[in-house]
């Protein structure tokens, strides 16, 4: 049986290991970088926990490289409409642009 104090280390892990490929990706080291984002999917499988979604838009859903801006990532704003392609496999996704609201809730 699976402690519920594991999940929290492993979740804590994965966020660690997405960090730390991002790090690699801008020194070049994507091949290392994507067996860390990998990594990281393989625990929230395994462990069942789901990685958070600000954590889950740094990396290509495809490929597992993350995405970095100008180097692994390509964006361009069309009628509102933000457009994100990885530079590596072609993987493109769209995101709607909403103005900003006052009611955005500010996070620590
Ligand atoms: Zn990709």
């Amino acid at each position: 049986m699976a402690k519920v104090k594991n999940v929290k280390i492993y979740k804590k892990r994965a966020i660690q290991l997405i960090r730390l490929a991002i790090e690699l990706a801008k020194n070049n080291d994507v091949e290392l970088a994507r067996m860390y984002i990998k990594l990281a999917i393989l625990y929230s499988r395994k462990i069942k926990f789901k990685i958070p979604l600000e954590y889950k838009r740094l990396f290509c859903r495809k490929c597992f490289t993350p995405l970095i801006v100008g180097l692994t990532e390509r964006r361009r704003i069309k009628n509102k409409v933000l457009v994100r392609t990885c530079l590596y496999c072609g993987w493109t996704r769209r995101y709607k642009l909403q103005y900003q609201t006052t009611h955005k809730k500010s996070k620590s």
